[in-house]
């Protein structure tokens, strides 16, 4: 499994041109440099270099960071801040109680029992029989939501979902640096794809896409890295664009889209949205920039996160539709949270498959 030493050159690597400053939704409220790319990689070449310690104010700077990845994009050195950031926080995860019973707490109650007691409120849909299969990870989200949007619109179009219990994708262990923790989930998810022997994976979570498409990287043996290899991890709107396949809504409908930094595929998602009959698209600005709350640890840090979030409020009302759509529970909770009731927002998925 990476280290932080084992970034050392990437960190090295960064020239200090200060481009993150521009793209980077928290530096734009902080103006500090702690809290963006060029500022992390100051302070964990000082770490690797046994120049400064580990502590909890170099943490809160890493915790800061939302792991949206636009510095990265912007980047001329290529640098992937993501990775050397979670690589950094295992650091911290290692020295600190709290960050591990925070992790325990989770891993065994909230991301477990929680969700778990919650999957049983729903009934497990089945689906229809054709020639053509999917395997779907529908995560914590399809065992709130269910599963029942995702077979009903895959069936419409001709193919067959075979939807086994996963548990979580883990992906707020990795961003806490419990990369152990992670692994387990990384097996689990191993563990049920050897059984059914399907390989083509679809998800409708942008996290939990981000935390698969992560795991041949991360996942401590080199057979389970080499295995994942085989398998393809797709969002169900990149698998419906490859094929061309197309919906019609019952009525018309406006809507809006906000892009989680999770996923990279958007141009997939823009396509179903403009090929959807009865389905008007309106673009919201800078539908792409961060929600703020990554994930559920940033309630620590409301100000900051409220800050990032009115900017993004006051983008959706521009568009003037009455539907905010996204692709990832924690952006649905935090677009809900600042609605102030101003507009509705819902899961693309749930919202396309109730129309249907
Ligand atoms: S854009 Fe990349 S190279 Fe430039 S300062 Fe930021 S991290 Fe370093
Ligand atoms: S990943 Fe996002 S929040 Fe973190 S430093 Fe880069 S731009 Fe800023």
């Amino acid at each position: 499994m990476k280290q932080l030493k084992d970034f050392k050159d990437n960190i090295h690597s960064c020239s200090k041109c200060g481009l993150c400053q521009s793209v980077c939704p928290v530096y734009k409220i902080t103006g500090n440099d702690c809290t963006v790319s060029r500022g992390h990689f100051i302070m964990l070449k000082g770490l690797i270099n046994g120049e400064l310690k580990m502590s909890k104010k170099l943490n809160r700077y890493l915790d800061l960071c939302l792991k949206c990845g636009a510095c990265t994009k912007f980047c001329p050195s290529g640098i992937d801040v993501v990775d050397i950031i979670v690589a950094a926080k295992a650091e911290y995860f290692k020295t600190s109680i709290k960050q591990k019973v925070l992790s325990f707490v989770q891993k065994y109650f909230i991301f477990g029992l929680l969700v778990d007691f919650c999957s049983l409120l729903k009934r497990k849909t089945k689906s229809k029989s054709f020639d053509k299969k999917v395997l779907y990870f529908g995560g914590c989200s399809a065992k709130f939501n269910g599963d029942r949007a995702v077979v009903k619109i895959m069936n419409s179009l001709g193919i067959e979902v075979i939807n086994p219990s996963f548990s979580c994708c883990g992906i707020s262990l990795f961003t806490r640096g419990d990369l152990k923790g992670f692994n387990k989930n990384i097996e689990s998810f191993v563990k049920i794809l050897k059984k059914y022997n399907i390989k083509d994976v679809v998800t409708t979570c942008a996290s939990c896409e981000k935390s698969l498409k992560d795991y041949s990287r991360w996942a401590e043996s080199e057979e389970i890295r080499e295995f994942l290899k085989t398998v393809s991890i797709k969002n169900i709107y990149e698998y419906i664009r490859e094929n061309n396949l197309k919906l019609s809504l019952k009525k018309p409908a406006k809507v809006t889209f906000h892009k989680p930094c999770n996923i990279d595929n958007y141009k997939d998602i823009e396509w179903f949205l403009q090929n959807t009959e009865n389905l008007e698209y309106i673009k919201m600005n800078d539908f792409d920039k961060c929600c703020g709350l990554n994930g559920i640890s940033k309630f620590s840090e409301y100000k900051i996160m409220t800050n990032i979030f009115e900017n993004k409020r006051e983008n959706i009302l521009k568009t003037g539709t009455k539907y905010v759509l996204t692709s990832c529970l924690g952006c649905e909770i935090s677009l809900k949270l600042f609605s102030r009731n101003s507009y509705q927002v819902h899961d693309l998925t749930n919202f396309i498959a109730g129309r249907i």
